[in-house]
């Protein structure tokens, strides 16, 4: 069992992640490939959006199906747009095009709050307690996505779910990535936390 601050409600769970794995009846698609899997946890974004962001997080769970199976649940109210196993495997459950329940209450470097209306939500599977690694084919799935979706919408800047978070130190995540991977895109990042 695995106890974990569950993500945006703020109620601390415990979630059993192999029994939800075990339960799911789930095949990774495996690296740089994707697999739909349908939730209810989203909604629209307001009509004038525009999708300029993309926040990386860690799931804190140990694997892929048993955090996709979590995402369809209603009980947890999150969701994300992409998940990314330690295989390299990706899972989409949230159209870019709708907003995904993956920031909670936040806010971005330009003052923006409900990142979550403007924002395109990736997970990658790590347990979050900073000895779990990322691994290479998890990080390159990673960096092939944010390329592709940096060609499809007018990304303005790569955020951490750490520096959005409100109130400041809610989130650590994703915790120890390598941004320095991704500087070849030339977009902002902003990650750690936010000061002032
Ligand atoms: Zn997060």
């Amino acid at each position: 069992m695995w106890a974990i601050a569950a993500f945006a409600i703020g109620k601390t769970m415990t979630i059993d992640w192999a029994k939800l794995e075990q339960e799911f009846q789930f095949t990774a698609p495996g690296k740089n490939k994707l697999a739909w899997v349908d939730t209810k946890n989203y909604g629209k974004r307001p009509e004038d959006s525009v999708i300029d962001t993309i926040v990386l997080h860690h799931t804190a769970s140990p694997n892929l199906g048993g955090t996709v199976k979590w995402f369809t649940m209603e009980e947890s109210q999150v969701s994300c747009h992409f998940t990314i196993g330690k295989d390299g495997s990706i899972v989409q459950m949230v159209s870019c095009y709708d907003r995904a329940w993956q920031a909670g209450r936040s806010s971005d470097a330009y003052g923006r709050s409900n990142v979550n209306d403007f924002s395109i939500g990736i997970e990658i599977v790590n347990m979050g307690d900073g000895k779990d690694p990322y691994t290479e084919d998890q990080l390159e799935a990673v960096e092939n996505l944010v390329g592709s979706l940096i060609k499809r919408f007018p990304i303005k800047q790569i955020v951490s779910h750490e520096f959005i978070a409100e109130p400041a130190g809610r989130k650590n995540d994703p915790i120890n990535y390598p941004w320095e991977r991704l500087e070849r895109f030339h977009v902002p990042m902003y990650f750690g936390q936010k000061k002032g």
